[in-house]
């Protein structure tokens, strides 16, 4: 919702940012497992983020930032350190004001350049966790005042299939629930799977004490690309400029919208992408990933199938070959620990040998080089320190980088969370090499999430193997890219670009990476 909405107000030339507060205790779902709350998404910056923080940077193109994005255990940890250090001066540190009050400053932090500031509380109405956000909104809106505030609640209006009806219930007793904290919503959201009556809709107005017009009907979209255009449809960007006592009755500028819905319903031809993967029962657990597929296929206006293909399966070689060899190009994303790394790397000796599209992303990166120091270099017993120690680390723990803000170094004793090497950090690309084609340049900059990295003693091995080292990081101690020149598309990279792909810029490398899966589509 929130995402849809920062389109509809940037197409009306409005600057937004989103925030997201998330009530839990985690500090960061940086050590959070993916099959509990999806993928973790990383900031520019370095923050280890909500997932939903993705969703709005692709929607609204805006880069998001470790100010975007906090749970109540940061607020916590931020208070307690305060108190630690004497700060409240003998005060009792209390919920109100005190963690209200660190709530009311992190929403309207660095907002000086903007004009909406959007910030969607996660979580149901009613939940324990989310009352000191509740009272921190309720608060805020008071401070702020009537024209400078508005509350939008997002509700079920649930279908009864067996009496044929839609259910209003819920949705008033959420917004009971919700004006007992303080709170009038502006504007409903109805969730509905059919549309809502006129009748129902006056009903929620009426019980809700929401202006009709201001009960907005969502429906399930065709897909999400098509819900910035749903919501505009059903007039919510006008309902929120009412609210707000904005006068603007000019047209949004939705084309780009048009045309991305238009390339993803449209499609002229389909690729089939096989992604080997540990997490594959929960597709959130890749959601940027997913999304940058889609988008490269938008940039050839063709359908993206992906199969999502549990890396255990392929330890025995009957099944590898049945399974992959449909596929009309090979993606091993990243990921933690050592289940399944015999099966990644297993397929990813079945795309070289094979000539089929080979993209490798952070631990699928670091697979490609075991892959090709065992079976090409010689190197019998290459491993990673990750998987425990071993004679040969052709991957191995990072010490020493160079960060903005100085040398930061690691040992093997050092905390989880928080301290891998993480966010934007730029690598210089070989002249002539396949990747610098791909992003018609020579310096780039990608977000970083990882703890170990190719060790560079091997890396002569590694090239007389075949596979080169076409990126590294400005001052050569850091390999970034490996790729192979004497195949059509065989790509590792140690970052993350998948974060930075929008749909109206789908990322090079996965717009690239699709075109090389069109061409083996038609071979096959
Ligand atoms: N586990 C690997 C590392 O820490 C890869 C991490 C990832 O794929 N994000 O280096």
């Amino acid at each position: 919702m929130a995402a849809s909405l920062a389109a509809l107000l940037q197409a009306r030339g409005y600057r937004v940012r989103i925030r997201k507060f998330d009530p839990y205790l985690n500090v960061d779902p940086g050590t959070m497992s993916p099959y509990q709350h999806g993928e973790v998404y990383v900031t520019d910056d370095g923050a280890e983020t909500d997932l939903d923080l993705g969703h709005y940077e692709r929607f609204s193109g805006v880069s998001a930032r470790q100010s975007d994005n906090v749970t109540s255990g940061r607020i916590y940890q931020d208070i307690i350190a305060k108190e630690r250090r004497g700060d409240y001066l003998g005060a009792t540190v209390q919920v109100i004001p005190h963690v209200t009050d660190e709530i009311k400053k992190f929403a309207l932090d660095k907002s000086d350049d903007l004009d909406f500031i959007l910030c969607e509380i996660g979580g149901t109405v009613g939940d324990i966790e989310s009352l000191p956000f509740m009272e921190a909104i309720r608060q805020l809106r008071n401070e702020l005042g009537r024209d400078q505030s508005i509350s939008i609640h997002v509700t079920l209006v649930p279908y009864v299939a067996a009496a044929g009806e839609l259910k209003t219930k819920p949705t008033q007793h959420s917004v009971r629930e919700l004006t007992s904290l303080g709170i009038q919503p502006d504007i409903l959201l109805c969730r509905c799977e059919h549309n809502l009556p006129e009748n129902e809709r006056a009903k929620i107005a009426a019980f809700c004490n929401v202006r009709k017009e201001a009960v907005i009907p969502a429906l399930d979209a065709e897909s999400i690309y098509a819900v910035p255009l749903q919501y505009h449809a059903e007039g919510l960007d006008d309902q929120v400029l009412h609210a707000f006592n904005i006068d603007n009755n000019k047209e949004p500028d939705l084309s780009r919208w048009y045309d991305i819905t238009d390339r993803y319903h449209n499609p002229e031809g389909e690729v089939t992408i096989g992604v080997v993967g540990k997490y594959v029962g929960l597709q959130d657990a890749y959601k940027s990933l997913h999304e940058a597929l889609v988008h490269g296929g938008m940039a050839h206006r063709t359908r993206v199938n992906i199969k999502w293909l549990d890396a255990e399966m392929f330890e025995s070689e009957k099944d590898l070959v049945s399974k992959l060899e449909p596929m009309h190009a090979i993606l091993v994303p990243g990921g933690f620990g050592e289940r399944g790394s015999e099966g990644k790397i297993a397929s990813i000796k079945f795309a070289r040998e094979r000539n089929i599209p080979f993209f490798g992303i952070c631990l699928g990166m670091q697979m490609a080089c075991l892959e090709g120091a065992r079976n090409v270099s010689g190197i019998d017993n290459a491993s990673t320190s990750e998987f425990g120690p071993t004679d040969n680390p052709v991957i191995g723990l990072i010490t020493e980088w160079q960060s903005k803000d100085g040398i930061e170094t690691r040992d093997d004793d050092s905390d989880l969370g928080g301290t891998m090497r993480l966010g934007a950090y730029p690598a210089k690309l070989n002249d002539n090499s396949h990747v610098a084609s791909v992003y018609e340049a020579q310096d780039i900059e990608e977000r970083h999430r990882h703890r170990f990295e190719v060790n560079m003693a091997y890396k002569e091995r590694l090239e007389q193997g075949g596979l080169i080292f076409s990126g590294m990081s400005p001052d050569g101690s850091l390999p970034e890219i490996v790729e192979r020149p004497d195949h059509p598309w065989f790509i590792g990279v140690q970052f993350h670009p998948e974060l930075k792909s929008r749909p109206f810029d789908p990322h090079p490398l996965f717009a690239s990476f699709i075109g090389a899966a069109l061409k083996q589509s038609r071979l096959v």
